[in-house]
């Protein structure tokens, strides 16, 4: 299909037959006038005074506990920038339309007009009575830090910024199973990460608590070294800051066990790539043009690992193998956070399925490609069919035994069944 055609196929899809991709569906009968009575007034009174008697009610007697928002300013839309909250619509309503077919999840999707982050950050405190969890979506570095880190603190239900800690898990797992196939110990390995915005960033922390010793990291912008040198740096990128010294990307490349990138496409090389250490773990992940070609990276050496962000090659880092699942675990234990030991598990357990034997119909589902656990198959499959029962009781039972679940789960095997409901 060429591009014009693709252009049209997504505008059609958008526009027809009814402009946009969600809708509001009710979940009680609505019949009769009598129940009519009961969804609105005079019944709807009962649980409004049961609510405003203990606040916890709410979780009884309305969709909040099963509620997301997915909140953006659109100042960092996929790749396409700082395209403003009402371009940045159709992103949000994709996302709501992920979050139900993979967790059932319902999602609003709030797009709102300002950059100033004391404003974000009351709008949202603003309107959190509404939600059971908060995703925060395509919001600019390093605004998208403060904001998360300020909402985090002042909200007590899950709050989650899916660019920064989505990215980080998937691609953790991915790692954690790349390395074992390289026979790789993550405390030695050295990292070379092509970009360090907030994908970047929140990767490599995740990394570090993982066992990557940031000694042993280098990171690169688009005024190269993140070196001693350097006077520009966010209180965050300085975190990054190495003593070592590099030329550039290439130099620094050279014998290296792992290249991430999370910066811009067409950046290495495939004598980059062949001059890393043996069985070279390369996730290029610059969208939609990855720092190197996959081609050009799979020919260059018969010993490399890769990943990339593309749907059309193996190992793609995607999103949506996180989050769904993630705010599913939290909310079904009306957990107060997604904190660090949930974000572990979540990686733990993608890194596990992915070792399982898959399933026919996964197989099935991506044209009989057969999936076994190896260079070509280190995270598992947007639909596998496994996710939705793995990953989310990973989560709760880490928000439970990190103690901020305040309705555990007593029976996991109900829960499980609940699930696959
Ligand atoms: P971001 O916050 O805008 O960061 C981009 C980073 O890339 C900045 O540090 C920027 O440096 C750097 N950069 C730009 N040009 C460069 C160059 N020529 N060489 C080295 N670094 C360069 O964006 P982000 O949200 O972190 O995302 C970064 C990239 O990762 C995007 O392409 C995005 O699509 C991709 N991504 C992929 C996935 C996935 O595959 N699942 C997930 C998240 C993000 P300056 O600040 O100096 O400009
Ligand atoms: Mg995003």
């Amino acid at each position: 299909m060429n591009r014009n055609s693709k252009r049209r196929e997504a505008l059609v899809y958008h526009a027809k037959p009814r402009p946009g991709k969600i809708e509001v569906v009710p979940t009680k009968k609505y019949s009769s006038q009598r129940d009519l009575a009961l969804a609105y007034s005079p019944g709807v009174a009962e649980p409004c005074l049961e609510i405003a008697k203990d606040v916890n009610n709410v979780y009884k007697y309305t969709a909040k506990g099963n509620l997301v928002a997915v909140i953006s300013n659109g100042t960092a839309v996929l790749g396409l920038g700082d395209i403003g909250p009402d371009a940045s619509k159709p992103v949000m309503e994709g996302k709501g339309l992920l979050f139900k077919i993979f967790a059932g999840i319902d999602v609003f999707d709030i797009e709102v007009d300002t950059k100033n982050v004391d404003e974000f950050v009351k709008t949202v405190k603003n309107i959190a009575p509404t939600f059971g969890g908060i995703n925060l979506e395509d919001i600019a570095a390093p605004e998208a830090f403060e904001i998360e880190r300020r909402l985090k603190e002042e909200l007590d239900i899950p709050v989650m910024h899916d660019d920064q800690h989505g990215t980080a898990i998937i691609s953790a797992a991915a790692l954690l199973n790349a390395l074992e196939l390289a026979e790789k110990q993550i405390e030695h390995v050295r990292i070379v990460c092509s970009g360090a915005g907030s994908a970047a960033i929140s990767c490599m922390r995740l990394y570090n608590r993982l066992g990557v010793d940031l000694n042993n990291v280098v990171m690169f912008d688009s005024e190269g070294l993140l070196g001693a040198h350097r006077n520009d740096l966010s209180p965050e990128q300085q975190e990054f800051r190495t003593a070592k010294e590099y030329p550039n990307l290439a130099a620094a490349m050279k014998g290296a066990d792992v290249f991430l990138g999370l910066s811009v496409g067409n950046i290495v090389t495939g004598e980059m790539i062949k001059s890393m250490a043996n069985d070279p773990i390369v996730f290029a992940m610059a969208n939609p043009t990855p720092e190197i070609d996959y081609n050009v990276a799979i020919a260059s050496r018969p010993d490399i690992i890769m990943a990339t962000g593309r749907s059309d090659h193996p190992n793609q880092v995607n999103n949506v193998l996180g989050f769904p699942f993630i705010f599913r675990g939290a909310l079904d234990v009306r957990s107060t956070a997604i904190n660090e030991e949930m974000k572990m598990a979540a990686v733990q357990a993608l890194a596990g399925l992915a070792k399982e034997p898959v399933p026919e119909q996964v197989n099935i589902a991506y044209g009989e490609t057969r999936f076994t656990f190896g260079r070509d198959y280190i995270i598992p499959k947007p639909f596998d069919p496994r996710l939705i029962t793995t990953i989310p009781p990973a989560v709760a039972k880490a928000a439970m035994d990190s103690g901020v679940a305040l309705q555990p789960i007593l029976n996991w095997q109900q829960y499980e069944d609940e699930l696959l409901d």
